[in-house]
């Protein structure tokens, strides 16, 4: 951390002029200043701010320049808020104080301009209603979120994954159900994302790991006769950039006596660029602890292969929109041929997803794929489902069309 920058000022030095460009903020820490425009030779006056005030702190987040002039009324001593370390905060912030700030930075803009030129109608303004109205509805989904993480208000679904050749159920893949007394359904990705802007994700995917580790243990204990399949569970990129995320699943494991080559978890590409340490640690304590990794939703992103090349990745999840035309589309099935061949040239296991039909199941495996997962197969269900499904298998006959 750099060391606070101390200014002192005389009385009736300036700290900076209307129209200036440099973008620092800086709070009063003794002392008075006052806050004037000029007209012409004419000097208006509007404020005097003392200690403890900030001074410029909405020019550091715009690229407009200085709208007041600053100077000091008596001795004045101040801290500077270098710009950088504001707009470092702006970025990270909820997004719903980030709107409030754009606002107030929209409105004071206005009433510069109307400031200037005194006689002109009055601009209209920018927080209209339907962004009050917006901000409105993401402060109030954002409560309803953070009162449902306190109450438990969110389930899991599971979806089983099986051998395309036989349909034999092999895992599951636990999805996230948010059950909100008024809102009914939210989609999952609608929430997550929210839950990741807020900096609360790290809660729900514990809860998907714990849930997903008491789901195996009742498969355990229910259906010995099964070789053990294994649970995939989505994280997100915040969960594998959090330093000491894989220990924190390793206690996880541990507690729930659950061998760690039964998790796979689910990471997009974007989730795990190159060059974050903290991801590649977690990456790679993941890979010792023996966790499998499957790069997610595998085709729609900007694929680095010399990447995907270093991470220890353990399987290949074919997008849906990839899979599941497969039959009927020669790009879709070009690029399911060519995926297939990469996860063999990786040695990963290669799952299809959003299987739907049986021309999808043909095609797929024509293909080479070896598992799936999709409506025609099984839809996502609950956990007494998953247990007797599994309890009845024989693992031997493809499923009939359950969706
Ligand atoms: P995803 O990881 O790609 O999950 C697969 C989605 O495809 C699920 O949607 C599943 O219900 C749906 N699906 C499965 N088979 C078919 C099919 O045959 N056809 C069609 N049209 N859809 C199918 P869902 O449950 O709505 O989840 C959406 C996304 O939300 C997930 O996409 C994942 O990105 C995210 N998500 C869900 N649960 C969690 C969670 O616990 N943690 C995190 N971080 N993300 C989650
Ligand atoms: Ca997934
Ligand atoms: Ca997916």
């Amino acid at each position: 951390m750099k060391p606070v920058e101390l200014i002192t000022l005389q009385p009736g030095e300036m700290l900076y002029r209307q129209g200036d460009h440099n973008k620092d903020a800086y709070i009063v820490a003794a002392g008075d200043v006052v806050l004037f425009r000029t007209f012409g030779s004419e000097r208006r006056e509007y404020e005097i701010r003392g200690s403890g005030s900030v001074i410029g702190e909405l020019s550091v987040l715009t690229d407009n320049p200085r709208s007041v002039n600053v100077q000091a009324k008596t001795h004045v001593q101040l801290i500077k808020v270098p710009a950088s370390q504001i707009n470092a905060s702006y970025e990270t912030t909820n997004p719903l104080l980030r709107t409030c700030i754009d606002t107030a930075i929209s409105f004071t803009a206005q009433l510069t301009a109307m400031d200037a030129k005194p006689s002109h109608p009055p601009p209209r303004s920018t927080a209209t209603l339907t962004n009050a109205a917006d901000v409105i509805d993401k402060y109030q989904f954002e409560i309803d979120l953070l009162e449902s993480i306190e109450n438990g208000n969110f389930s899991m679904v599971y979806q089983p994954i099986v051998t395309l050749q036989s349909g034999q159920i092999v895992g599951f893949e636990a999805l996230m159900r948010w059950n909100h007394p008024t809102r009914g359904f939210v989609p999952p990705d609608h929430f997550i994302t929210a839950a990741e802007d807020m900096g609360v994700i790290e809660t729900l995917t514990l809860f998907a790991l714990e849930q997903s580790c008491e789901t195996l243990t009742d498969i355990a204990r229910h259906a010995p006769h099964q070789v053990p399949i294994f649970a995939s569970i989505n994280v997100s990129g915040h969960d594998v950039a959090r330093p000491g995320f894989y220990t924190q699943m390793a206690d996880i494991l541990d507690a729930y006596n659950i061998a760690p080559s039964q998790i796979k978890l689910e990471v997009t590409e974007t989730a795990i660029m190159p060059d974050n340490e903290d991801v590649l640690d977690n990456l790679m304590g993941l890979e010792a602890l023996g966790c499998g990794l499957s790069i997610d939703d595998f085709g729609t992103g900007y694929s680095n292969l010399a990447h995907l090349k270093s991470i220890p990745m353990t399987a290949l999840k074919i997008d849906r929109a990839f899979a599941g035309d497969a039959h009927s589309n020669p790009v879709s099935s070009g690029i399911v041929a060519m995926l297939v061949g990469l996860g063999a040239a990786l040695e990963v296991d290669i799952v299809a997803e959003g299987v739907e039909t049986d021309a999808d199941v043909d095609a797929l495996s024509d293909l080479g794929c070896s598992y799936a997962q999709g409506y025609f197969f099984y839809r996502p269900i609950d956990r007494d489902d998953l247990l007797t499904l599994i309890g009845n298998q024989n693992g031997l006959a493809r499923p009939t069309n359950v969706a």
